[in-house]
């Protein structure tokens, strides 16, 4: 259950988020839980999550190691930073930051080479959705983005399909259409990957979960856990739908 936190919460606000937080999750032993905050903030996240399940993440990095390259992160400074999880490809990063599937290779690589768990994410924009396209740019994505792996590589990333269309826009997904695009990236994986190593890949889904929708998402067995990111802003809502898995 992973919490993307886009461009919100001071490292201040970080630490009062999981002031409250950490009581409401206590004891939950039953699945990862891994928030993404930005940068600045990954430092008061690690110290405010020390002794407990919480992992936490970069929301992106750049796939050189060090080098001018002004503005950009390096895997090893997140993970030196207490980051164990790097966001890649979110639509957001290819939408106002350009960045493509070659790119999202890139980075998958370069933060597995830093120690990193890539979480990869794919889906479509709303116009290919109502194109009926929804099913080639998956095909297109995980060809370009994801199939490029080693078979050891592919074993230690998890993915999350994200339709643009229903990003922050209140339109979740149904499980239904959740779960026909997650058969379609596992179809992909198996052709590349083989059977093993599908069957112990996840399949994360975002877009616009919340507390209310999380228990019919969480009932469809092809939907191993959720990448949220307004709803995660707020201890409690997050807290209710971790509990949801
Ligand atoms: C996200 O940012 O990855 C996301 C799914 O956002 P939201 O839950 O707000 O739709």
């Amino acid at each position: 259950m992973a919490a993307n936190w886009k461009m919100y919460k001071t490292p201040k606000q970080t630490a009062a988020f999981f002031e409250h937080f950490n009581p409401l999750v206590e004891g939950i032993h039953d699945c990862e839980v891994v928030v993404f905050p930005v940068s600045v903030s990954i430092p008061a996240a690690v110290a405010a999550t020390q002794g407990t399940a919480i992992r936490i993440g970069g929301q992106n990095l750049f796939w050189g190691r060090e080098g001018a390259y002004t503005g950009e992160i390096s895997g090893q400074m997140l993970h030196e930073a207490g980051a164990a999880w790097a966001l890649v490809g979110h639509s957001e990063r290819r939408q106002y930051f350009h960045e493509t599937d070659p790119d999202v290779l890139k980075k998958t690589q370069a933060a597995l080479e830093a120690g990193l768990t890539p979480m990869v994410c794919v889906g479509e924009r709303p116009e290919e959705h109502k194109a009926g396209k929804t099913d080639e740019v998956l095909v297109r994505q995980f060809a370009v983005g994801i199939a490029g792996l080693t078979e050891e590589q592919f074993a230690q990333i998890v993915i999350a399909y994200e339709p643009i269309w229903a990003i922050g826009t209140g339109n979740t997904a149904t499980p239904e259409i959740a779960a026909n695009a997650h058969k379609l990236i596992r179809a992909e994986a198996e052709k590349r990957f083989g059977k093993e190593a599908t069957d112990r890949l996840r399949i994360l889904y975002g877009g616009s979960v919340k507390p209310d929708n999380i228990a019919g998402l969480m009932r469809e067995p092809e939907i191993d856990g959720v990448l949220v990111g307004g709803a995660s802003l707020d201890p409690q809502s997050f807290s209710k739908i971790v509990k949801a898995a």
